[in-house]
């Protein structure tokens, strides 16, 4: 998806309406148009970055302290039912990224809320788990 078609670029640029709750220099949070729950946020960096991997650290650490704003606002907001968060961050189709410009989501959680998330959680053994920790420490 190029920077012209993003939908998240085209907010940023004000070519189309949000709903802000934070902004600085190089990062914005607004309301998720189809929230979760009330209170749903996204947190965007101004730099268009298609996913997680392509953010340079420096950025992605201005991107984190709004994240964490974010988190603690929503606790404490007016008109949010907030009993518990989750943080969400999708890269790729398959981990259900829909929007091809990073973003974290802070979804406020309460009890009997609608958010399922389907797990079935594999057993490994220790030895698959040794052997799949070294595969990933080999590649940092
Ligand atoms: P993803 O699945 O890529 O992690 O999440 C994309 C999120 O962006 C979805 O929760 C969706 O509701 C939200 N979204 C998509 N288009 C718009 C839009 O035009 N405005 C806002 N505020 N949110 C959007
Ligand atoms: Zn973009």
């Amino acid at each position: 998806m190029s920077v012209h078609s993003c939908v998240f670029c085209k907010i940023i640029q004000g070519e189309l309406p949000s709903s802000i709750v934070h902004e600085n220099e190089h990062v914005i949070a607004f309301l998720d148009i189809n929230p979760i729950n009330p209170g749903h946020v996204l947190i965007v960096p101004k730099q268009h970055y298609g996913s997680l991997k392509e953010v340079p650290t420096e950025t992605a650490m201005q991107l984190f302290k709004v994240v964490l704003d974010v988190e603690k606002a929503v606790w404490v907001a007016d008109g949010v039912r907030c009993e518990g968060t989750n943080l969400l961050q999708n890269n790729g189709k398959s981990a259900w990224q829909d929007v091809f410009h990073v973003h974290f989501h802070v979804i406020p959680r309460y009890k009997g809320d609608n958010f399922k998330i389907k797990i079935e959680a594999g057993k490994p053994s220790r030895e698959e788990l040794d052997t799949m920790a070294s595969h990933i420490r080999d590649s940092i």
